[in-house]
């Protein structure tokens, strides 16, 4: 299963989901297993093997497996949802047991026990949340089998001595269960302070994108009880769907790059609400004088996302500050991308022992400044007029909401076809190949990221490109420049030359050459790309497209490596950028999409437009639905890479395995004094490198890499590398001695350490 070594960072263990493949194709990714039930081998046991997806499905092993090495447990398991989990543990007590529960806590606990486990005979009672005192006094040896403890708990964000609740539990010979779920692990481990069962509700921040319903639970020991426990989950039949697993497995892989956001943006918004003259008291653990400050200085490595504040008045004012909010959304649950407000006191019902002034926050990953502008004038204060920061738009997806429901996440459209008023014929909607509703909120994200007119998805970024060539009439001429992605240079070398398009090639970032070639009224499309693959040469993008204007040509800039967020073409005059939406833009290495977007809607653009409809290259929507969720991670998987491919490129250079580190962010790279004019907030996180001793070296290196995956393509969340020659086939121009690395959001330390056992003694 191509496990990672032993010893790396809980950041690459995420990055990577263990860095399994899935078995038969080595996908990088695993498959969603569908399947209900299982061909059975008759030599099995009843219980032995895959027999049906109640009990087992394939899907859920590597979430499990990730969970439970982020936990310290010995085994874990995916639920229906975190309810589900919280059953599963009341479902395997005994008529007569006792169970102490935190008196303010999550609700939905509360109505379990009084709703459901009350009429089995199970006993609960309250202690105060926090109070060790009254939880030792309260716990019946022999009879308790269960503390329960929230932590944080929900809406105080107490941290109660995890040690100390375990003694107490275990004195009296029962089982500390923690919920877990306002602060996930590696940032907070119960298990290794000494609980014996830890819960969450996954849809909050391991999954993180407020898509997927889901629990998971995990125990220090899988022992029998815990084998009682788990015989819940299929007899009491709440299974998680295997698309849903899945997804949390998506979603687990940016949890670090999430919560470090989220926690900078939960101290920004503390401190701000610390000073503020309408509010009496904020709740945070970061605030040294929180009561638990100092506990969960100890007990985790960090203090998380959520915060509570009292707003000064009564209940009325409280309410008015929660409906005040715009961009913070007025709505329950927690741990996604968009920062939510909820009056706990309200949301749980009037007899709610919350405090009635108390509002909670879950911190999202928008702009610090745009939530911080929102809660001030909410709180009565005029607010700034900044405009939405970058972070908001992408953690928000430009605020979009769902309707008739106002989902915070726009459902998948799947309809081909709709039913329409015949006085407005297909407006807006007649055809799924024309128009999907799933489509366009990706496409506003991407055209706002841009600063285009539009943009528009295709099934990929090959047909992204050919749908601009397609756009061609036979006699037009084509400039493009003569290192680029290969699959462009062999479609433009293909395609047009048999749609009766004459094409000249000029040498890469070489502005004099692309004037000679440029034939000004004959020349309808000059190509770009920069930085240029493999050898990452860049190109003036401002001085190429005024060239092309001049001579009445269209500029077209692949800006798959730069992403919007490092270099904006159409900010530099470009008139069309493409992207391959399967690299950086989505993120996650599972779907194939690319994108156009233009400066202006002109008639070369509509006639691109209608290549769509007619060829037909349109993305599905369950990918433009995933592409939409990978966006929303965008800002962060950027810089992270940036920030890495950086370490690592000084790290190589004048690295005795290493001739040459070709990456426009070294101040030795030829091409660094346009790239640092033309690209903002880092150089991206693809760099190549040519070995010292050839490609018998090259290959030699690039089969020992552990951490870096030895596979093709780019832009995703694990570190990729790739002897280009090789996958280019004999007539590359790629130099035989270069690996070109698509740098991940792992640990930079680990992707180093496998860069250094890979180049050693060649
Ligand atoms: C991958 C890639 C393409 C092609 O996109 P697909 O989504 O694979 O069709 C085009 N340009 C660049 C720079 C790429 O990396």
């Amino acid at each position: 299963m191509a496990d990672l070594p032993e010893n790396v960072h809980s950041d690459t263990l995420l990055a990577q989901a263990l860095g399994w493949l899935e078995p038969m194709s080595g996908g990088v990714v695993p498959a969603i297993e569908m399947a209900t039930t299982y061909k059975r081998d008759p030599a099995y046991e009843r219980d032995e093997g895959i027999w049906y997806s109640r009990p087992e499905n394939p899907t859920y092993w590597q979430v499990e497996a990730l969970l439970a090495r982020l936990e310290g447990a010995e085994a874990a398991l995916v639920t229906g949802s975190g309810t589900a989990s919280m059953a599963m543990v009341v479902e395997a007590l005994k008529s007569g047991d006792h169970v102490l529960l935190p008196e303010v806590g999550y609700g939905g606990l509360h109505f379990m026990a009084t709703d459901m486990a009350n009429h089995w005979g199970i006993v609960f009672e309250n202690y105060p949340a926090g109070d060790l005192n009254a939880m030792a006094a309260m716990v019946r040896p022999g009879q308790t089998k269960i503390l329960w403890v929230e932590a944080p708990s929900n809406p105080e964000l107490i941290v109660p001595d995890i040690a100390a609740c375990a003694g107490i539990a275990h004195d009296a010979g029962a089982r500390l269960v923690v919920d877990a779920t306002f602060m996930p692990p590696p940032l907070f481990q119960p298990l290794k302070l000494g609980a014996d069962i830890v819960l969450h509700s996954a849809m909050k921040y391991l999954n993180g994108h407020s898509d997927v319903v889901a629990g998971t639970i995990a125990t220090a020991k899988a022992d029998d009880w815990w084998r009682h426990v788990e015989h819940m989950r299929f007899r009491s039949g709440a299974v998680l769907g295997p698309v849903e697993a899945w997804l949390l497995l998506r979603g687990m892989r940016t949890l670090h790059l999430r919560m470090e956001k989220a926690q900078a943006n939960a101290v920004a918004l503390a401190t701000f609400l610390a000073d503020h003259p309408k509010v009496s008291r904020v709740l945070y653990p970061g605030l040294p004088d929180h009561p638990s400050h100092d506990l969960a200085r100890r007990q985790m490595a960090g203090f998380g996302a959520m915060l509570a504040f009292e707003v000064k008045g009564d209940v009325h004012d409280a309410a008015g500050v929660w409906r005040g909010t715009k961009l913070i959304k007025n709505a329950t649950s927690l741990g996604g991308p968009e920062t939510l407000i909820e009056h706990r006191h309200v949301s749980d019902g009037y007899t709610s022992p919350v405090p009635p002034c108390m509002l909670r926050l879950s911190v999202g990953q928008e702009d610090a400044a745009d939530l911080i502008d929102d809660l001030d004038r909410a709180l009565g204060r005029a607010g700034s007029n900044r405009a939405q920061g970058r972070a908001t738009k992408l953690a928000q997806g430009l605020c979009w909401e769902s309707r008739p429901h106002a989902g915070v996440v726009l459902p998948i459209h799947l309809a081909s076809t709709y039913a329409t008023d015949p006085s407005a014929y297909g407006k807006p909607y007649a055809y799924g190949r024309d128009q999907n509703p799933t489509g366009e909120q990706p496409e506003a994200v991407i055209a706002d990221l841009e600063g285009a007119a539009e943009a528009k998805l295709f099934g990929s970024g090959m047909a992204a490109a050919a749908a601009v060539f397609q756009a061609l009439s036979a006699g037009d001429h084509v400039v493009i420049q003569d290192s680029l992605y290969w699959g462009v240079r062999g479609m433009v070398k293909a395609l047009p030359t048999a749609w009766g398009i004459t094409t000249d090639w000029f040498a890469t970032g070489d502005i004099d050459a692309l004037r000679a070639a440029i034939r000004p009224g004959e020349t309808r499309v000059v190509w770009l790309e920069s930085p240029a693959n493999p050898n990452m040469t860049v190109t003036d993008i401002a001085a190429a497209c005024a060239l092309a204007r001049e001579a009445g040509a269209v500029s077209v800039v692949d800006n798959t490596f730069a992403t919007p967020l490092l270099t904006r073409p159409l900010d530099l005059g470009a008139d069309i950028v493409m992207h391959s939406a399967t690299k950086y833009l989505n993120g996650h290495s599972d779907i194939i999409a690319g994108v156009l977007a233009c400066r202006e809607a002109t008639p070369f653009w509509q006639r691109i437009a209608a290549i769509r409809h007619q060829a037909g290259a349109i993305l599905g929507p369950f990918e433009a639905w995933l592409l939409m969720r990978g966006l929303r991670t965008l800002d962060l998987r950027v810089a992270r890479a940036c920030e890495s491919a950086m370490v690592i490129a000084r790290h190589l250079e004048g690295h005795a395995g290493v001739d040459a580190v070709l990456y426009p962010g070294l101040e030795s790279f030829p091409g660094h004094e346009i790239a640092a004019r033309q690209m903002s907030g880092g150089f991206g996180g693809m760099l190549s490198i040519r070995v010292a001793g050839g490609e018998a070296a090259a290959r030699r290196i690039w089969s020992r890499f552990k951490v870096f995956k030895i596979a093709t393509s780019l832009g995703g969340v694990e570190s990729l590398v790739e002897h280009r020659a090789t996958v280019e086939g004999p007539d590359s121009p790629v130099p035989v001695d270069l690996l070109r690395l698509s740098v991940g959001i792992e640990h930079v330390g680990d992707l180093i350490a496998d860069l250094d056992r890979a180049l050693a003694g060649i």
